[in-house]
């Protein structure tokens, strides 16, 4: 396994590597979510292609200078979980070396950002793709395997590879979880105690709320009532947002018709958790 800080080393690296190669951009603070979509680009590399990780907590997609100095950085453990699923290249840059101080370029979604993350937290999706479009860049992957936990950010960048024509295949892997239900997330660490057992209730509120709809109510006014009264029934809870959306479009919709998606982000203090279910017709 290669640890490489320098774009310019990646970039070498990745090109004379075997091909396939798939990446994973990840921020570090690897758990058993990361490791899933490692083990999966190892299958999809198979054993002549090269499975390439990036760690690198990207500044430009911050909307909290708090979040950002918290983010946790243990690069050792992270390197040794790379290892252990048998990553072969790590990409590990600073931001001074991704980032010209006087960069005046920046990749935009305009549509499926309007809503949901990209509502709250502005310049998010902005930051996320532009990072994105340099990674694949950098690395010349022919495919790169995001977790389907951030949904609005798969989306996203599945949108950003049609509409801009990158020879990127994106694979969605499904949500690893917490025994007790709570998707795991680098940031839950960063949770209180007390937080960290109430946080279940998030998913729990979810599942609540599709409940409801299997027993044939459609209306997103009674769907989101009942998982707001499941979160806000704790002491902690705090909801950034609760919305359901189309599917496809995320937009929001105010009856299940076709396909649609409840997604919530909640605080507990600081701590930014985001969860979300499928609801079919
Ligand atoms: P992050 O380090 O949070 O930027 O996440 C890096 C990649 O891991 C993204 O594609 C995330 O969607 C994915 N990921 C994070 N948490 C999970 C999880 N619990 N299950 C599956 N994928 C995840």
């Amino acid at each position: 396994m290669q640890v490489i800080a320098d774009p310019a080393g990646f970039r070498a690296a990745a090109t004379s590597s075997g091909s396939p190669l798939v990446l994973v951009p990840t921020m570090g603070a690897l758990h058993e979510g990361h490791r899933a979509l490692i083990r999966r680009a190892r299958k999809l590399a198979g054993s002549t292609g090269t499975v390439a990780v990036s760690i690198f907590v990207n500044p430009i997609q911050f909307d909290r200078a708090g979040d950002l100095a918290a983010y946790p950085k243990p690069l050792e453990a992270d390197l040794a979980a790379c290892e252990a699923e048998g990553a072969d290249l790590i990409f590990t840059p600073e931001a001074g070396s991704m980032y010209h101080p006087d960069r005046s370029v920046t990749v935009t979604e305009s549509l499926l950002s309007r809503h949901l993350c990209g509502a709250t937290r502005p310049g998010h999706f902005d930051g996320v793709c532009t990072v994105v479009l340099k990674l694949f860049l950098l690395s010349g992957a022919d495919s790169a395997v995001f977790g389907e936990k951030d949904f609005q950010q798969l989306a996203i960048i599945r949108r950003m590879v049609r509409d801009l024509d990158v020879p990127v295949e994106i694979i969605g892997h499904p949500t690893i979880r917490e025994a007790d239900g709570l998707a795991m997330s680098s940031r839950n660490v960063r949770l209180l105690p007390d937080h960290r057992a109430d946080a279940p209730r998030i998913r729990q509120s979810l599942l609540a709320a599709r409940d409801l709809l299997a027993t044939g109510e459609r209306s997103a006014t009674a769907l989101l009532a009942s998982a707001r009264a499941g979160i806000e029934g704790s002491t902690f809870a705090k909801i950034d947002y609760l919305e359901l959306v189309d599917a496809e479009t995320l937009q929001p919709v105010s009856e299940i018709e076709r396909p649609a998606v409840l997604a919530t982000a909640v605080f507990y203090g600081e701590v930014r958790l985001i969860d979300h279910l499928t609801l079919q017709p």
